[in-house]
């Protein structure tokens, strides 16, 4: 026998999709429109969805044999911190959802892992682990605040973009400071 966990799941929930309009006949389609509160750590340490920031989920919910397919879009912003210079990063982001809800006591779900297809709970999706994963996966590692970002200047921390572009620490001889500035007038 299957195991189920028990249904728990509040179908006023913002990332619970309740498919009761949908009729169980392959085939059928209904689509879902709605902006949510994002859950708190959607993301990682250096880039991430804010929590309660506005996601926007536009999806569609079919009927197939076995269960519900939802596929579609889920947009929202994100904010976080360049790895190279630490400015700060408020960028958008849209991930593609694609994945099947097997209905309980189907042969998908008596012959499937949980981790393999989704599970409905009664005629309730709970939307959250398919959208984190899509979200998670979808951000940076190693996020930057733009691809060529130069980082900052290792020796006094301040961004290579606002230094000119000769920058430099070498260690120059007090007395030796004066001829120096001599030759960088001669050239
Ligand atoms: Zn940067
Ligand atoms: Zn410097």
């Amino acid at each position: 026998m299957p195991k189920h966990t028990p249904s728990t799941l509040n179908p006023r929930s913002p990332l619970v999709l309740d498919t009761r309009e949908l009729p169980r006949r392959p085939g059928a389609l209904r689509t879902e429109k709605r902006v949510v509160p994002a859950p708190a750590d959607l993301g990682g340490e250096m880039i991430a969805v804010p929590e309660g920031a506005d996601l926007d989920l536009d999806l569609r919910l079919e009927s197939v044999s076995e269960g519900v397919l939802v596929s579609g879009t889920v947009s929202g912003r994100v904010r976080g911190e360049c790895g190279r210079c630490l400015r700060e990063i408020d960028d958008s982001l849209v991930v593609r959802i694609q994945e099947l809800y097997a209905y309980e006591n189907s042969t998908t779900d008596t012959t499937t892992d949980e981790d393999e297809v989704g599970r409905m709970q009664d005629d309730l999706i709970d939307l959250e682990p398919a959208l984190r994963d899509a979200v998670v996966l979808a951000l940076p590692t190693n996020p930057l605040c733009r691809e060529d970002c130069p980082g900052l200047c290792p020796e006094c921390g301040v961004h290579l973009d606002d230094l000119p572009a000769d920058h430099s620490h070498e260690q120059i001889d007090p007395r030796w400071a004066g001829l120096s500035q001599l030759n960088r007038k001669e050239e």
